[in-house]
């Protein structure tokens, strides 16, 4: 009886609340998902473009925990803002090619030729269908023999640099390049390390979040003393989360009391649009514009835009 009442005294509340809101201001729902449309129909070109292109490793050796999600969202929302973004699918997966709905059969050109450097960058680039800035190198199921290939090669954790001098970029001139990298912390892994400034680290808020950050963090180290001096960890993205879980807040404040300003304060949601889009070979800004999923990838691109880098 109790429980009842209180589920129509919060109901009642919630209600007089929308009424209140609506009366001051204008505001219902309706008006605020057809703000969102409006949005995303004329999106408006107010993202800073940064100073120096920016080269973002997008890594972090557990599997799933939205490190593709991620590079091809955040690459779609700077896309939509009028910025040219590449992504660089370093995965044999594939799962960003796919998003990005670039075709990434065995044999067309990728990422694999252009480590090997049979294949320039802008070569094995391929337009995204779903924005004229937004750029792939697809990864096909060959680059699934690099790790063990480039074990035996020369310099093997500076190959993708190497496969990237000053002037690779120039063609495409793109402001941002996120490179989707494979779950381990292996040469793939490593040479994407080598070739960036920048690693993007997703978290998924959830239990084990925190497990195998700090080898991920060591091997970042490592890197920085010995191959890659200029790399930064400069952002950790919250994915995932379940606000009707103690958990996701848990893990939310343990991530920022570790790693505090490196931290987005956009988080992203659990999403069902974000799961399905892959499935239609699009980012979640494709395939449901307006919902809470892209909604919060457009935050969070806009917060690593406006914030910058370095000394920006
Ligand atoms: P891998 O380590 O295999 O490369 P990953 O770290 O790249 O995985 P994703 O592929 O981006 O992770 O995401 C893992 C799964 O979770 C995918 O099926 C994806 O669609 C789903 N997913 C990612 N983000 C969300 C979200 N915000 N809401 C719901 N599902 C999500
Ligand atoms: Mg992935």
């Amino acid at each position: 009886m109790t429980g009842r009442h209180d589920v129509q005294g919060a109901s009642e509340t919630m209600h007089d609340n929308v009424e209140a809101a609506t009366a001051v201001s204008g505001w219902t729902p309706i008006a605020e998902e057809a703000e969102r449309a409006t949005r995303m129909l004329h999106p408006k070109h107010d993202l800073p473009k940064p100073p120096q292109r920016r080269v973002l490793t997008v890594a972090n050796q557990k599997g799933g925990v939205g490190k593709t999600t991620s590079a091809v969202n955040l690459a779609a929302a700077l896309a939509m803002h009028g910025l040219k973004v590449l992504v660089i699918d370093l995965d044999p997966q594939g799962n960003a090619s796919t998003a990005l709905g670039v075709d990434h059969r065995s044999g067309v050109p990728s990422i694999y030729e252009v480590l090997l450097g049979e294949v320039s960058l802008s070569d094995a680039a391929a337009v995204s269908d779903q924005s004229p800035n937004l750029y792939c190198v697809p990864a096909t199921i060959d680059l699934a023999g690099a790790e063990i290939e480039l074990v035996g090669m020369e310099a093997r954790e500076s190959r993708l640099k190497a496969a990237l001098p000053t002037g690779a970029f120039d063609e495409l001139n793109p402001d941002y390049v996120f490179i989707d990298c494979p779950p381990s912390l292996g040469l793939l892994t490593v040479n994407a390390m080598v070739a960036a400034e920048e690693v993007l680290i997703p978290i998924q808020c959830e239990y084990y979040a925190l497990e195998g950050l700090s080898q991920l963090l060591r091997n970042i180290e490592l890197v920085q003393n010995h191959l890659n001096p200029n790399l930064l960890v400069s952002t950790i993205l919250l994915t995932m989360y379940d606000g009707r879980t103690k958990l996701a807040d848990q893990v939310t404040a343990e991530v920022r009391k570790h790693f505090g300003d490196t931290v987005l304060r956009t988080v992203i949601p659990r999403s069902v649009k974000v799961s399905e889009a892959p499935g239609f070979g699009q980012t979640v800004l494709a395939y449901d514009p307006g919902s809470r999923g892209s909604m919060s990838y457009l935050d969070a691109a806009r917060e690593m835009a406006e914030r910058g880098f370095g000394g920006e």
